[in-house]
């Protein structure tokens, strides 16, 4: 509430006026809210028995009629009684009990539920009701002009139900134009459970005693049917949203069909969905979709939507739905989400935590049936393909990233995520980490005794590394997603004696350290003499040269970047700040010389200097090129000199 305002005051519509200044819309969510609690009553009482006469059309009709916006029911209306104790003692039993009783409204909420009939007054300087009461009783006509004094007496109402008219605000009357009522009701009312009508709409049917005469095709002529314009009353609901159905009566054409209907303006295909539906220890029904992740994501489209049976509350549901789910579509609907409350508290509601909880174990439920179930392919024949992949493995690219982020800030999911998460390989092929492990650990186990993964985040680029580790037997891992490092170290934590090596990291003989070195052909003395010789060659702050004992066919000299530097330097940019020294730290690279390599022997018994600095220019330009280091003036410089050798 404002400062200024004066809690004493008698008058409470200018408090309530001034409450919602951001959100009067919610006003029609809330009246129309009303005439379906009022109707779905009737129809309850009716099936009960209690009620034995016609229900008639039930539909709620919202009209717009000069000054007056009129929201119409057939549902059960009220007595004079009820008019003095629902409507009546609430709103006059003062202002300080009224802003009592609506102060968590103040904060910043997601709903405003709660506030009910009396937000009429936030568009409106005058209010009638007309009703009348299933029961035996007479009509009644309630005003108030927004003045604390309220005029009551009988009605005209003949038909059972209520009218509520609004005679609108100066200030409000946005509200008197249909395309305005038209975006609110299909806002809030979209799948409320009574069907909704509002005007009329076109369309197009052929007519029955309109023809045309066209040709038939056969040099005759034939009647056609005209199509004529035809106006119908416009329903602006689905009574009958697909998440409050059965999984087992819908296909998976009407999920799709439904995902088009909530997002009319999206026309990509779903992945796949997930239906919840809960009933204790909370109540929670909802579909759920994962959508293709686009690499720019927009986080305002396509969000979440949260309804409570069946009313539109909101589309931001942090707290409710877990962070790393945030960025999937489709409904929630649950009467059990506290709605008129802050955000902080709302986390900390148990009911709330346990529906996060649920939704969590729900979907680790559905990607292990996923990683069960083999996609259903078929060979020419018609018989089903033996090897074809699993579910999981045929959408993993475009979900990897909920799992991955979800393995990495939800303890519960990762237990469950490590049975059926998925490494992918530079061919293609994808494993469970545990049949991973099994598949590279006779030939990837090091001297002490850790089983090395090997891995490249981009096969083009590292291209001759993954070449040079293929070549020993070795498998590559494809590791390409965002959040890498991060993962990289969560599953170094999880699984025992693993570590993770890009490609590049080492040499091909030095990734996978074994028992087994290579004799070396030099000398310690011509090792010394030869280090400076290259040093004095390349930038010192970048470049720390390396001599290493390698077959005498690999590589004259290598570039490597080292494992954690490069995977710390990676991590701080993806998290902000915390590890920001080393995101700061300049590129570093190892040139790693083969001292066994011919060429390098000749750079040793090089005799003249010239020639000897041009041989070591020549050498680490080529392995800056293999490593796609090489670039701009250093590289024309390059060819150039290589043309001038041959
Ligand atoms: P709430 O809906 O949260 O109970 P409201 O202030 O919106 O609070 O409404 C108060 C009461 O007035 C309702 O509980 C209902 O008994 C009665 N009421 C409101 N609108 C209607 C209606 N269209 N038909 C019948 N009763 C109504």
């Amino acid at each position: 509430m404002q400062g200024n305002l004066n809690v004493q005051t008698e008058n409470i519509f200018p408090v309530i006026k001034k409450f919602l200044y951001s959100d009067h819309e919610i006003f029609l969510r809330e009246l129309i809210s009303n005439a379906i609690d009022a109707t779905q009553k009737m129809k309850a009482l009716s099936s009960r028995g209690e009620f034995k006469g016609e229900l008639g059309d039930l539909t709620v009709e919202v009209k717009i009629e000069k000054k007056k916006l009129i929201i119409s029911d057939h549902g059960i209306g009220m007595t004079q009684d009820e008019i003095d104790k629902y409507i009546n003692q609430i709103a006059f039993s003062g202002a300080n009990d009224f802003l009592d009783k609506y102060k968590d409204v103040q904060e910043n909420l997601i709903g405003h539920f709660g506030l009910g009939f009396y937000s009429a007054f936030m568009v409106a300087d005058k209010v009638e009701i007309e009703t009348k009461s299933y029961k035996d009783a007479p009509a009644m006509h309630w005003s108030c002009d927004g003045s604390p004094e309220f005029e009551m007496k009988e009605g005209k109402r003949k038909e059972r139900g209520t009218d509520i008219i609004l005679h609108i605000a100066d200030d409000c009357k946005e509200f008197l134009e249909e395309h305005r009522i038209l975006e609110l009701l299909k806002k809030y009312c979209r799948f409320m459970p009574i069907a909704i009508r509002f005007g009329e709409e076109s369309v197009w049917v052929d007519s029955e005693t309109e023809f045309n005469e066209v040709d038939d095709g056969k040099g005759g002529k034939k009647k056609e049917p005209k199509r004529v314009e035809k106006k119908q009353p416009r329903i602006i609901n689905d009574t009958d949203p697909a998440w409050r159905k059965k999984p087992a009566d819908l296909t998976d054409e009407d999920y799709k069909k439904f995902y088009h209907e909530l997002y009319p303006m999206n026309f990509e295909e779903p992945l796949f969905q997930i239906h919840l539906n809960v009933d204790y220890p909370f109540n929670l029904t909802g579909i759920l979709y994962f959508p293709k992740v686009r690499k720019t994501i927009d986080p305002n489209r396509n969000k979440i939507q949260l309804y409570c049976n069946q009313v539109f509350v909101t589309d931001s549901v942090e707290g409710v739905v877990p962070e790393y789910l945030m960025l999937l579509h489709g409904v929630l609907d649950s009467p059990d989400i506290p709605l008129n409350v802050s955000r902080s508290y709302l986390q900390s509601d148990s009911n709330v935590k346990k529906i996060a909880q649920h939704i969590s174990k729900k979907v680790a439920d559905k990607l292990e049936e996923m990683s069960k179930n083999k996609v259903d392919l078929k060979d020419a024949d018609g018989n089903p393909v033996a090897d074809a992949p699993t579910q999981l493995e045929e959408k993993w690219d475009d979900i990897k990233i909920f799992v991955e982020y979800g393995m990495l800030t939800e303890e519960k999911f990762c237990e469950r995520a490590m049975k059926f998460a998925l490494l992918k390989n530079t061919e293609g092929k994808y494993f469970k980490l545990d049949d991973y492990r099994d598949k590279v650990k006779a030939l990837q186990t090091d001297k002490d005794k850790n089983v090395i993964y090997l891995y490249a985040t981009d096969v083009d680029e590292q291209h001759a590394y993954i070449a040079k580790a293929k070549e020993k037997g070795y498998d590559v891992l494809l590791m390409d997603s965002v959040l890498n490092s991060h993962y990289i170290n969560l599953l170094e934590q999880k699984i025992e004696k693993t570590r993770f090596v890009r490609v590049d990291g080492d040499t091909v003989e030095k990734l996978i350290a074994h028992e087994d070195t290579i004799p070396e052909k030099l000398t310690q003395e011509q090792k010394d003499k030869l280090k400076p010789i290259i040093e004095g060659e390349v930038d010192k702050a970048k470049f720390t040269v390396q001599l290493e004992s390698m077959e005498s066919d690999d590589q004259p000299m290598v570039i490597t970047q080292n494992e954690f530097m490069r995977r710390y330097k990676e991590m701080s940019q993806t998290s902000g700040g915390g590890m920001g020294f080393y995101g700061e730290m300049p590129d570093n690279y190892n040139l790693v010389v083969n001292i066994n390599h011919p060429l390098i022997e000749q750079v040793l018994n090089e005799a003249d200097a010239d020639k000897q600095k041009q041989l070591v220019h020549q050498l680490t330009d080529l392995a800056l090129l293999s490593n796609g280091l090489l670039k701009g003036e250093a590289l024309t410089q390059f060819i150039k000199r290589s043309v001038e050798m041959i």
